[in-house]
């Protein structure tokens, strides 16, 4: 287990086989294997450990959740959603399963009739035939950010990546994500086409920056926000102007900036004023380790905490300054 909390989950495949070795009508162990192969995204393994964990306790309402979060990802709502209320009637307290489930039946009734496209890397889903020319551009730009970003960061995921485009209604009732965010990705890329055919340049944005999520959850799920929103940013081309530049720099003088530890949990829940000041921060951060750095070690970094390394021992690895260090020093490059 706690291997799995550390991403390593080549160890904690080891370990849980092991497990199951000892024991093989242990639950537990039927039930960790399955967790691992998910996140190794080996559904095939994953499917066959956590049926074997439910034959031994049909009450093991983690297996349903995980199985459901199986077929989810590959896109059979139904069969997510049936797995998810035995999880749910199972254990009428999980609060977050609950309302999982509320969105995903939203998000069916929503995408039932919508059209599909497919390019080797992308599904992109989308409503009503005549909006068939704004699919495609949303293809052709993705498949530039497949390449361009591949390129820089030497990663090209190996699993199709879905996207879906919804009127800007749509996307505020499936996503619930603040009002000044076009675009998310929670396993999935969404965008708010609101201004598409007006504004193909901020599309173009929106969908580098969520690609580059994309690319930085397969390599590694779990990432400090400052270090992943800095990569969308600079990935979808955002500058930092004179105005800002300015303002860093007073903070900066203040001794005001908040260290890096504190950027590190989501900044979905900030007011957008915070979130303005908290986007700027990783970018101008991601920018300095990039400049001073090299682009090849900001991917060691990613790949250090996807061997498990923690974010201090992943920074200092790859850059040779500790997470402190390379605070003070990002600061003093502002001041
Ligand atoms: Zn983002």
């Amino acid at each position: 287990m706690e291997q799995m909390k550390a991403a390593d989950y080549q160890g904690a495949l080891n370990s849980f086989e092991q497990a199951r070795r000892y024991n093989d009508s242990a639950a537990a162990a039927h039930l960790g294997l399955g967790i691992t192969y998910f996140h190794l995204r080996n559904d095939q393994c994953a499917e066959r450990e956590l049926n074997r964990a439910l034959e031994i306790n049909p009450r093991e309402v983690i297996a349903y959740q995980f199985l459901g979060e199986l077929y989810y990802r590959k896109d059979d709502i139904d069969s997510a959603a049936s797995y998810w209320e035995k999880a749910v009637a199972l254990d009428p307290s999980a609060s977050g399963l609950r309302a999982r489930l509320e969105r995903v039946r939203k998000e069916h009734k929503t995408e039932k009739d919508f059209t599909q496209d497919v390019t080797v890397h992308f599904l992109v889903k989308y409503e009503g035939r005549e909006k068939i020319e704004d699919g495609r551009i949303v293809l052709r730009i993705l498949e530039d950010a497949y390449g361009e970003i591949g390129r820089a960061l030497s990663y090209y995921p190996d699993h199709e990546i879905q996207v879906i485009l919804y009127s800007d209604q749509q996307f505020q009732e499936i996503t619930d994500a603040p009002g000044w965010s076009d675009g998310i990705y929670d396993g999935k890329i969404r965008i708010s086409l609101g201004g598409i055919e007006k504004n193909t340049q901020g599309l173009r944005r929106t969908l580098y920056h969520e690609y580059t999520h994309a690319v930085v959850r397969a390599i590694m799920p779990r990432v400090p926000t400052w270090l992943n929103e800095g990569l969308a940013q600079y990935f979808e081309g955002r500058e930092i102007d004179e105005r800002q530049k300015e303002i860093l720099r007073c903070i900066a003088q203040a001794g005001k900036l908040p260290p890096h530890s504190n950027l590190k949990g989501s900044f979905m829940g900030l007011g957008s004023e915070q979130a303005v000041f908290a986007y700027l921060i990783s970018l101008s951060s991601v920018r300095y380790m990039i400049d001073s750095f090299g682009m090849y070690r900001v991917k060691d970094v990613l790949e250090e905490l996807a061997a498990g390394t923690d974010t201090d021992s992943a920074i200092s690895k790859s850059i040779m300054l500790s997470y402190e260090e390379f605070d003070s020093n990002w600061k003093r490059s502002l001041e």
